[in-house]
């Protein structure tokens, strides 16, 4: 039971950190007096409470030159103020006016933990709870991680103020949930700590020492110190409450003068003043016991914390026994029966209440997490698609870079067969086909032949005669001009070829005699009138031809073709050279 009072404030001094703290005061080009007021609102807040209603009153006065944000943070603040001064009634109707203006589920929240809170202190714990709900429901609309841990914060305040604490747990394994481990460390300290606090309230006493040190480890950064010395204080409490009182007197006076240099809320050292107390008590030293009984008890009335004075009058009047100054014993003793049926009577009331507003607190509780659940998998969807497009994308690309790669290599290759097949069938010095080609490409010609094919072969003349006259080199120029002489002659389906050494072969498909014999007496003339100057010599060129064509003369396969057209340019060198002869059968 020790402990409810400062469970209750330490939830509250949480929610104060984050509530109020953590709102901005603004920004440089808002008003300068106004933002300079609503700075100094915030510091005087918890520093002195009376000067911030001073301040309060300043910005009430020009209220309507407020921006909305601005005047939505002096709501806010006066509705903290007011609750520090414990005005709880007035705090609550405050937000109950503005709320509906406040649309920012960020301030929202806010007024509402506000509301909340005041109703609890009105002991309206339907009402308060149902606060709670609301703020609660706004949970997924919240992008801030510390306004959704106010929040939750919030709700387990209230949740532990009316006993719930399995409900409370759920909101500490939430707010542990929202920690990403990054950054401050002050989400978890809040979670931590309130599962600490949680366990020791509702009995689970093994349960909150385990959780106890890593707690205390993470809250002891900046902003988490205060919390890690509350975390102490409970500590110690449990040491005492659990008969540890030697142990538990020590850490206790440590931790009240950490506390006394830190100048922390007075509900804090009376929590452990009441225990210090008990432990002298028990340890013998009555002196010691009545001193720090007396003034926790005396802070307890000054505050009105019904729960600690009841706590405190027990003690006082056990140590008042053991003193044997019974008939004072007797009037603690009455005093704490009278708060104990002020504190049970205010429990029914809070019993109550849960119960009613309870399994709609569930219900939310169970809809909300199935909303968080559903936008968790959406974003893990959204994050699966992005990861696949980006991996089609990839492939995409992939596959486009392949198949460049792979047309550049079947191109190259195409081109490189091409190039072999030209090398195997073209002639090196005259680029006419060589005879292997031109015999394969005339037969194949005959085979496939719906009309005549006529060939006509050429030897040039006393080509030796050149050769030693000017030279092998002459030789080939000569040959190599005979070619591109002849070659432009010829017709698209003509194929000439080198036989070897100084002899040539065309091949025409569908070519009569008489046309065959026209083009071999064009290119007789053609390669009669070469002028062999570029060769660097001058001398007079000419071949003998002969001409055969398939059809009509008794001949039929290629090679008998090929040596007739071979025995009528016989007859062309016999007739002396640079002539055409024509093969007529005998
Ligand atoms: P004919 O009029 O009776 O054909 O007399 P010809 O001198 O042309 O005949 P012959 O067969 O006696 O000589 C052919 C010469 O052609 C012999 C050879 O040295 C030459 N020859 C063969 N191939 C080439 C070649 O690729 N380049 C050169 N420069 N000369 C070649
Ligand atoms: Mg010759
Ligand atoms: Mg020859």
């Amino acid at each position: 039971m020790n402990l409810v009072k400062l469970a209750f404030f330490l939830a509250s001094f949480l929610l104060v950190a984050g509530n109020v703290y953590s709102v901005d005061a603004g920004s440089a080009k808002d008003d300068s007096r106004v933002e300079e007021l609503l700075k100094r609102t915030i510091q005087e807040i918890r520093s002195s409470p009376e000067k911030a209603a001073t301040t309060i009153d300043q910005l009430n006065a020009i209220k309507d030159q407020l921006t909305d944000t601005q005047r939505t943070k002096f709501y806010l603040f006066s509705a903290a103020n007011l609750g520090f001064r414990g005005r709880h009634k007035e705090r609550v109707e405050l937000v109950q006016s503005v709320l509906d203006q406040v649309q920012d589920p960020y301030y929202r929240v806010k007024l509402l933990y506000q509301m909340s809170s005041g109703f609890t202190n009105l002991g309206e714990y339907e009402k308060a709870l149902q606060a709670m709900n609301q703020s609660v429901l706004l949970l997924p609309k919240l992008i801030d991680e510390d306004a959704k841990s106010d929040v939750l914060q919030a709700a387990i305040s209230v949740l532990n103020s009316l006993h719930a604490y399995d409900e409370a747990l759920l909101f500490a394994d939430r707010m542990l949930a929202l920690d990403t481990g990054k950054e401050k460390s002050d989400l978890k300290c809040m979670a931590l700590g309130n599962q600490v606090e949680i366990n020791f309230l509702r009995g689970e006493r093994q349960r909150a020492r385990s959780i106890l040190p890593e707690a205390i480890q993470t809250c002891n950064s900046q902003r988490g110190k205060i919390i890690s010395l509350l975390l102490n204080a409970l500590a110690c409490i449990d040491l005492i409450d659990s008969g540890n009182y030697l142990q538990g007197k020590g850490a206790a006076l440590q931790t009240l003068q950490e506390f006394s240099k830190l100048n922390q809320s007075s509900d804090y050292g009376t929590q452990l003043e009441e225990a210090l107390a008990r432990a002298y008590l028990n340890t013998g030293n009555l002196e010691q016991a009545e001193r720090y009984g007396l003034q926790s008890y005396q802070r307890a009335k000054d505050g009105n914390a019904v729960l600690i004075m009841e706590k405190t009058a027990e003690t006082m009047a056990s140590i008042k026994r053991a003193q044997g100054q019974y008939a004072s014993s007797i009037e603690y003793y009455e005093a704490a029966l009278v708060l104990k049926n002020r504190v049970l009577d205010d429990q029914l009331h809070k019993n109550l209440a849960f119960q009613r507003v309870k399994f709609d607190t569930q219900d939310k509780a169970n809809q909300l997490n199935l909303l968080e659940q559903k936008n968790k998998i959406l974003a893990v969807e959204r994050e699966l698609e992005k990861k696949n497009n980006q991996n089609l994308w990839l492939l995409i690309s992939l596959v486009v870079v392949i198949l460049i790669i792979l047309s550049f290599w079947l191109l190259k290759t195409l081109q490189q067969k091409n190039q072999f097949r030209q090398f195997s069938q073209t002639d090196g010095l005259t680029q006419a086909a060589n005879r292997m080609h031109f015999i394969s490409f005339a037969n194949e010609a005959f085979k496939m032949r719906t009309g005549s094919v006529s060939v006509i072969l050429f030897d040039m003349d006393l080509f030796k005669n050149i050769n030693d006259t000017h030279g092998h080199a002459t030789g080939d120029w000569v040959l190599k001009s005979v070619s591109e002489t002849v070659k432009t002659h010829l017709r698209k389906v003509d194929l000439f070829g080198r036989l070897g050494g100084e002899e040539f072969g065309i091949c025409m498909p569908d070519s009569s005699q008489a046309s065959a014999l026209q083009l071999a007496e064009r290119c007789r003339m053609a390669i009669a009138m070469i002028d062999t100057e570029p060769s660097g010599h001058i001398f007079s060129l000419s071949a003998s031809f002969g001409v055969a064509t398939v059809d009509g003369n008794g001949l039929r396969s290629f090679d008998e073709t090929l040596e007739a057209a071979d025995k009528a340019l016989y007859r062309s060198k016999a007739e002396g050279r640079n002539c055409v002869n024509v093969y007529r059968q005998a």
